[in-house]
């Protein structure tokens, strides 16, 4: 769409004695003053970009990541989490694990600490696992059967198989996701639909997995829950919590046909609470976004994971899968805005 400004000081060339915005700029002589103000602004962009890699390849080569690899993460179990990478990124990615990790499966892992019973888990072990089921998962199966390792996707029940879309991609200039995440989810969903959110409305797309891609990559790939709506679980109350929580699974065994054992919390948000309704809804693990690795004294229901920000740069890869990224991220005084909260909606 073309933005237009009214030209009332010459005869316009345009229908309607409107001119397009580019006009009206060139005409009050802004154009050298915008262009230079976007230049800067894409050259400060490119500057902070190029920094960033430079960091990050500083970081790999200073021996660190192998240092991190080879003491902290050596006896441990680390879960990498990813949201929605192309098919050439899961190649260089999932490559570069398999060399330097030993690739787990989440329901071994799961077997081992219910029979606590860890000999059969390798060292440097590592647990890759997605969030969201994002529609474009389906283009890493070819590369999963390639390399014929165990991955994880976390589903929203309510979501996959339909056109509904997860509210926290919806964009509108007048609210804020993260503002949103402080909402009990009333009220987040109330503010959303006054903006045409719905959880329920269906768009013209889908963003999410469907039942044909799910149905063919079951058999390769563990597709687990994500509850149904992805809220923020502490700002449920009580029933939404139980919901989302056990109807996800329901919904996932006997529409999907899947074994559900496994739950990450959305957000990587928990309290108490969420955690005894999961024990309770049946699950043998819960998956949050804390940062670390885990051992045999890992709470089962309360599992860190790494996130790798769906990097498409090899160096960050590195250095964010070896945890010492998150390790000295959360020691510098930075907190994480998601994990434990003590207080629920009631
Ligand atoms: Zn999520």
């Amino acid at each position: 769409m073309v933005t237009m400004c009214k030209n009332n000081s010459r005869e316009s060339a345009y229908s309607g004695g409107f001119i397009p915005l580019q006009n009206c700029i060139d005409l009050i002589g802004l154009s050298p003053a915008i262009g230079y103000y976007s230049y800067t602004k894409r050259y400060a962009k490119l500057k902070a970009e190029n920094m960033k890699k430079l960091v990050f390849k500083i970081l790999r080569y200073s021996g660190l990541p192998f240092l991190f690899r080879e003491i902290f993460q050596r006896n441990k179990v680390s879960i990498l989490l990813f949201h929605d990478i192309s098919r050439e990124t899961a190649l260089q990615t999932f490559n570069y694990l398999k060399q330097n990790y030993n690739i787990l499966d989440l329901n071994d892992f799961i077997e081992a600490s219910e029979n606590k019973d860890y000999s059969k888990i390798p060292q440097k072990a590592l647990i890759i696992t997605f969030d969201d089921a994002h529609i474009r998962n389906y283009e890493i199966l070819p590369v999963i059967k390639e390399l014929k390792i165990p991955i994880t996707i976390f589903s929203c029940a309510s979501i996959i198989n339909t056109n509904r879309h997860f509210w926290f991609m919806f964009k509108d200039e007048s609210i804020s996701t993260s503002q949103l995440k402080k909402e009990s989810t009333k009220d987040r969903l109330e503010i959303l639909s006054k903006v045409g959110f719905k959880q329920e409305k269906e768009f013209p797309n889908a963003q999410a997995l469907q039942k044909k891609q799910i149905d063919e990559m079951k058999h390769f790939i563990n597709i687990q829950s994500h509850t149904l709506f992805h809220p923020c679980l502490p700002k449920c109350s009580f029933d939404e919590a139980k919901e989302e929580i056990f109807k996800s699974k329901e919904i996932l065994e006997n529409e999907y046909g899947l074994n559900i054992n496994a739950i990450a919390y959305p957000n990587g948000d928990y309290s108490d609470r969420d955690i005894q309704i999961t024990k309770d809804s049946g699950y043998k693990c819960g998956i949050t976004v804390d940062y670390g690795f885990n051992t045999h004294q890992t709470d089962v229901y309360k599992l860190k994971r790494l996130s790798v920000n769906d990097t498409d740069n090899i160096d960050e890869l590195i250095v964010k899968a070896s945890g010492m990224w998150a390790f000295f991220k959360t020691r510098n005084g930075r907190r994480q805005p998601y994990g434990y909260t003590k207080h629920t909606v009631n």
